[in-house]
C-alpha cells in the first residue's frame, strides 16, 4: 500500500475527522458567526496569527475548513481557501498577486462569465487583462512583460471543449517566474489535477461538479506551496512586511501556507467573499461521490455525444472525447481519457433551430449551470454569453447554433429520446 490514501479515498475522508466535542461521524454544521476566546492572551495571539484557532467565520469556520482539507488533498495542493462562489475564487487567487497597473495573461477562451469578471470589472481595480489564443504558445511569451502578474486559464475549458497543454504553459509561466493559475472546475481533480503538470494556484467554482447537485455555490482557491513569493521579486503582498499584521512577512513566516493563510487573514477579511458552512457542508457531503459521479457523467456524455454526432439534424458536435475531436489527444494525456461532461453541438437550421430544441426538451433543464446530476441544456449565444461580442464568442465557441450540455448521471437512453424527440421538432 502507498503512503498516500487512493483518490476515492481522500474524497471521502481527507481533511475530516469524527467531530471531537460529539463523535459526530459527518462533518458538522457550524452555523456560527463567532468563537469563544480562552482568555485575553489566547484572543491576542488569534488576531496576531500567532496561535491557529477560530475567531470568526468571515476568516475561518471549522465547517469550511473541512472543505478546504479535502479540496487540497485532493488537488495535490498545500492549502485552500474556500469563497462564496467560483467567481470570488478568481478575485481571491489574483487579489495578493496584482495592484494597479499590473497586468494578467489570460486564454481567450474561457468561461464567459470570467472574460467580464476580468476583462471589465477587473479594470475597476487597475487590473488589465490580455487576451490570448493559449494554444498559440509563442502568442502567448510575447504577451508578457514587465507588468504581468499571472497566467491564467482552464485545464478543460467552458463551453468550448478545448483543453489546454498545460505543462507548455506551465514552462511559459517558470521561465518568467510567474504563476500560472488553472480553473479546474470543468475537470475536476477527479480527470486532472494542474499542480501535477506545474500549476502554481488552482481555483474552482465547487457550485459544478464539486458539489454536484445543483444546490450549492461555492469556489475554492488551491495553493501548490511551490512558488518563491520572495525570490520572484514581484509579490511585496506576500514577501513583503505587512502593516496591518505589524510588519509580518506573510512568505517568510509561513512558508508554504503563506498564500493560504493570506487567502483567509487578509483576502477573505477585507474581500468579504466567505463560503456558507450550510454550503460548505452540501459540497462536502458531494465530493464524497465525486469519483462516482464523473465516472457516469463522461460515460454518458460519450454516448449522448456519438449519438448527436450521427443525427441527421445535427450539424457538428464539439467534444474532446470523440476521436476525431482536435483535443482528444489532450482528453488522454491530462484527464485520463476522459473529457468531462460538458460540450456543445450545433442544430441544422441555426439560431431557431437551437431555440425550438433547447424549449422542446423535458428530461434536460433549460437553466444556467453545468455539473449538476440533472442533464441541462442551454443556449450560450443568448445567455452566458450574452454579454461578449460576436468575436468573442466565436473565440469561446459560443456561436449563434450553439446549445450546450451538461450531460447528467440519469439512464442514458432516456437523455438520447429526450434529445431525439427535441431535434425531430426543430427538423
Ligand atoms: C461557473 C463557472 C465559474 C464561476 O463560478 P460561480 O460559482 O458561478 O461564481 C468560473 N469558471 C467556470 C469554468 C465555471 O463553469
Amino acid at each position: 500500500m502507498s503512503d498516500t490514501p487512493g483518490f476515492a479515498t481522500r474524497a471521502i475522508h481527507a481533511g475530516s475527522s469524527p467531530d471531537p466535542a460529539t463523535g459526530a461521524r459527518a462533518t458538522p454544521i457550524y452555523q456560527t458567526t463567532a468563537f469563544v476566546f480562552d482568555d485575553a492572551d489566547h484572543a491576542a495571539s488569534l488576531f496576531n496569527l500567532q496561535t491557529y484557532g477560530y475567531i470568526y467565520s468571515r476568516l475561518t469556520n471549522p465547517t469550511v475548513a473541512v472543505l478546504e482539507g479535502r479540496i487540497a488533498s485532493l488537488e495535490g495542493g498545500k492549502g485552500a481557501t474556500c469563497t462564496a462562489s467560483g467567481h470570488a475564487a478568481q478575485m481571491l487567487a489574483l487579489f495578493p498577486l496584482m495592484a494597479p497597473g499590473l497586468e494578467i495573461v489570460a486564454a481567450n477562451r474561457l468561461y464567459g462569465g470570467s472574460i467580464t469578471q476580468l476583462g471589465r470589472s477587473f479594470q475597476k481595480f487597475g487590473w488589465t487583462t490580455k487576451f490570448i489564443d493559449f494554444d498559440d504558445l509563442d502568442a502567448v511569451r510575447q504577451a508578457i512583460g514587465p507588468n504581468t502578474r499571472a497566467l491564467f486559464c482552464e485545464s478543460l475549458a467552458n463551453p468550448g471543449g478545448v483543453i489546454t497543454d498545460l505543462e507548455a504553459i506551465a514552462r511559459i509561466a517558470e521561465a518568467a517566474n510567474l504563476p500560472l493559475v488553472v480553473d479546474n472546475t470543468m475537470a475536476t481533480p477527479a480527470l486532472c489535477r494542474p499542480i501535477e503538470w506545474g500549476a502554481t494556484l488552482v481555483c474552482h467554482s465547487t457550485t459544478k461538479f464539486l458539489s454536484g447537485h445543483g444546490n450549492a455555490m461555492g469556489g475554492a482557491v488551491v495553493d501548490s506551496g511551490r512558488f518563491n513569493w520572495t525570490a520572484a521579486g514581484h509579490f511585496p503582498t506576500l514577501a513583503e512586511p505587512e502593516p496591518a499584521y505589524h510588519g509580518l512577512r506573510f512568505h517568510e513566516t509561513f512558508g508554504d501556507m503563506a498564500f493560504t493563510v493570506h487567502g483567509h487573514a487578509v483576502g477573505l477579511r477585507d474581500l468579504g467573499a466567505s463560503m456558507a458552512p450550510l454550503n460548505a457542508f452540501l459540497t462536502i457531503t458531494g465530493i464524497e461521490t465525486l469519483p462516482l459521479r464523473m465516472a457516469r457523467h463522461c460515460e454518458n456524455a460519450v454516448v449522448v455525444a456519438k449519438h448527436l454526432a450521427a443525427h441527421p439534424a445535427v450539424a457538428w458536435v464539439n467534444y474532446a472525447g470523440l476521436a476525431d475531436n482536435p483535443y482528444h489527444a489532450r482528453a488522454h494525456k491530462y484527464l485520463g481519457g476522459q473529457a468531462g461532461s460538458v460540450f456543445t453541438f450545433g442544430v441544422k437550421g441555426g439560431y431557431q433551430a437551437g431555440k425550438t430544441v433547447v424549449e422542446a426538451v423535458n428530461l434536460f433543464s433549460h437553466l444556467a449551470n453545468i455539473g449538476d446530476t440533472r442533464s441541462l441544456i442551454i443556449h450560450p449565444a443568448s445567455t452566458t454569453h450574452r454579454q461578449l461580442t460576436l468575436e468573442q464568442r466565436a473565440a469561446a465557441g459560443a456561436g449563434d447554433d450553439t446549445i450546450r450540455l451538461s450531460i447528467g448521471i440519469e439512464t442514458v437512453a432516456d437523455l438520447l429520446a429526450d434529445l431525439d424527440q427535441a431535434l425531430a421538432k426543430a427538423a
